[in-house]
């Protein structure tokens, strides 16, 4: 999915005021990161200290852009502060936590709360003589394909889609 530029610019202010407090509370300079969209699933981001980098979800953040600016963004650039000010932590730990209280002023969760209908692994209705089965996305592009032919367990009959 491509994301709105308006919200891609979002995305990047965030991030760029993130560090603009940090610099100014903290009393140092930070490399910026690198910022990726390449986020797929049901994570919202991740941070990549090493590569000095940041990974968010497109869907997620088109969906909920007003919590997603606001939490995940701080979340995964404390990620990267952490590391800057005190090397390999644990990645959720009191360094973290205090960056996320004494810098950002939020409350350190280490989990969204989005609605993860959209980005949910999709399945697909099939039936067989005797019930129905979902598929995988996956599975369900073998047979599409011709590639695979999925049998009941039940009764041994083939699955066709519903
Ligand atoms: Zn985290
Ligand atoms: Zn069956």
């Amino acid at each position: 999915m491509s994301l709105s530029p308006s919200l891609h610019q979002a995305l990047l202010s965030a991030v760029a005021d993130c560090y603009a407090l940090a610099e100014q509370r903290l009393g140092r300079a930070f490399e910026r990161p690198e910022i990726s969209l390449a986020m797929r699933g049901q994570s919202a981001g991740a941070a990549h200290p090493t590569q000095n980098r940041l990974r968010f979800n497109p869907v997620l953040l088109a969906e909920n852009p007003e919590a997603f600016l606001k939490e995940v963004v701080p979340h995964e650039v404390a990620h990267l502060l952490v590391w800057h000010c005190h090397g390999k932590v644990a990645p959720h730990g009191r360094q973290w936590q205090g960056m996320m209280r004494d810098l950002f002023g939020l409350e350190p969760r280490t989990r969204h709360s989005f609605d993860l209908a959209s980005v949910a692994p999709r399945t697909w209705p099939y039936r067989c003589d005797c019930q129905s089965h979902q598929l995988t996305v996956r599975r369900h592009n073998k047979v599409q394909r011709g590639q695979a032919r999925y049998l009941c367990k039940a009764c041994g009959s083939a699955l066709k889609p519903a």
